[in-house]
């Protein structure tokens, strides 16, 4: 590792937050930010709601009971919650101010509640960004091809996606993910250049001084 290298790891870590509608492509984008760059970590929430197949405790959630959410809550063991649906889910504490501490960045994948409350704890370290669907069929259809919720969940959340929508304008950046490939690009160009702002490379100031020193 460089000199350069050592300096910039000493930085405060981004807190990228992902919202989107259920079905806008959300989560294969979060999968393949966090195979792309290994300094991207992901926070994995609690949630009340039963597994889906194929989802892992530990990995998508940490699946936990009603009883244990209201003790997380009490205990202020949670960065942000809210009611999604009928079913509680909410940001860990420890594990983000770790991450962040290490110079880490963390994808947050959370409603637009979340967003608002992690605005008021954390503004300085926050960058939200919205994923919108090219059109509500498209959506629809790709709720329907995850096969995983019942006609009635399905209807619930195609609901529940106008209303997610509405608070677009709330977000940094809004992209439109028509094709996963120019989306991908998009949101890779949004963390480069979040990560250039001059306010989150306090290293700046003493590099600038040693070249100008002829060090
Ligand atoms: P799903 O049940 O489909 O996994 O998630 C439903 C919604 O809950 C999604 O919009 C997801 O972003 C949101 N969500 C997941 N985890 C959290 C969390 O910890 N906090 C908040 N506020 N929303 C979350």
């Amino acid at each position: 590792m460089s000199n350069l290298d050592t300096l910039k790891d000493q930085r405060r870590g981004l807190m990228i937050v992902l919202s989107s509608p259920s079905g806008a492509g959300k989560t294969t984008m979060t999968r393949r930010l966090l195979a792309q760059d290994p300094q991207i970590a992901m926070s994995v929430s609690v949630t009340t709601r039963s597994p889906r197949p194929g989802e892992r405790d530990g990995e998508d959630y940490y699946f936990i009971t009603k009883d244990k959410f209201a003790a997380l809550e009490a205990e202020d063991e949670l960065l942000e919650h809210a009611r999604v649906f009928d079913n509680y889910y909410g940001t860990p504490r420890e594990p983000v101010e770790e991450a962040l501490a290490d110079g880490k960045d963390i994808v947050f994948d959370i409603d637009w509640q979340g967003a608002q409350q992690l605005t008021e704890a954390a503004a300085d370290d926050l960058v939200k960004i919205f994923i919108l669907p090219p059109n509500m069929r498209e959506l629809e259809q790709r709720l329907r091809t995850r096969a995983q919720d019942s006609d009635d969940v399905i209807a619930k959340r195609m609901n529940k996606s106008e209303n997610e929508i509405s608070h677009w304008a709330e977000y940094d950046y809004v992209l439109v993910n028509e094709n996963i490939d120019r989306a991908m690009g998009e949101l890779l160009s949004i963390v480069t250049a979040e990560r250039m702002r001059r306010k989150r490379q306090p290293w700046l100031s003493g590099f600038v001084k040693g070249l100008i020193e002829g060090q």
